[in-house]
């Protein structure tokens, strides 16, 4: 319906027309790049971008301005980096390795119309199983330090209750990495569950 009222802009940089236009498209194509956040999560962390200009824009509009539409677009971009980083060996990607979007509060995915991260990750071409949740009471960590961050996080990112599918080993999927905080709580709860993520893979890096 919005199609109709409106043109179609670019989730990047708002020309007109298309969902991203080549100029966006360019940008995210850049190989991704090892980061190394203030929180190590014990585990090597890749961004396909950083948090500024198009990349920016683009997460915005994926997850806060409904631009679903650019999903599929995202989500080979992010496929694409992942066989890019399994092939040069920095990012193990052995058989019956899944990918697991970042925990997010299921109440805030659902106004979203459905958790942004795990529709990319569906659309990369890989297997993909959601194992962590955040849970309702987490308050939001924007403005809190590194180590606030990490206390309000332990104990709030819980695992998904899964029957029959068994995962082992998991890459971690999220729209943006800032202190590492949440990763670092996810691959130990994880770990606690006998699942071994082998590495995180971030849109962009703030
Ligand atoms: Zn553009």
């Amino acid at each position: 319906m919005f199609e109709l009222l409106l043109p179609r802009r670019c989730v990047g940089c708002g020309a007109a027309g298309v969902t991203l236009c080549e100029l966006c498209r360019c940008a995210w194509r850049s190989p991704p790049f090892r980061v190394y956040p203030r929180v190590d999560p014990r585990v090597p962390v890749f961004a396909l971008g950083p948090w500024g200009g198009v990349h920016r824009a683009t997460v915005i509009g994926l997850k806060e301005r409904g631009r679903r539409d650019a999903i599929p677009e995202i989500g080979a971009v992010l496929g694409s980096a992942i066989r890019y980083l399994a092939a040069r060996g920095d990012l193990s990607m052995d058989p019956g390795t899944v990918l697991s979007p970042a925990p997010t509060r299921r109440r805030s995915a659902r106004l979203r119309g459905g958790d942004t991260v795990a529709a990319v990750c569906r659309e990369s071409g890989f297997e993909v199983v959601p194992l962590v949740y955040l849970a309702p009471s987490t308050r939001d960590s924007a403005g809190l330090d590194a180590a606030s961050r990490r206390s309000n996080l332990v104990g709030a990112v819980r695992r998904i209750n899964r029957v029959g599918r068994s995962v082992d080993r998991v890459v971690l999927v999220d729209d943006v990495v800032t202190t590492g905080a949440t990763a670092g709580v996810t691959v130990e709860c994880l770990a606690v569950a006998g699942i071994q993520v082998t590495g995180v893979v971030v849109l962009t890096a703030a």
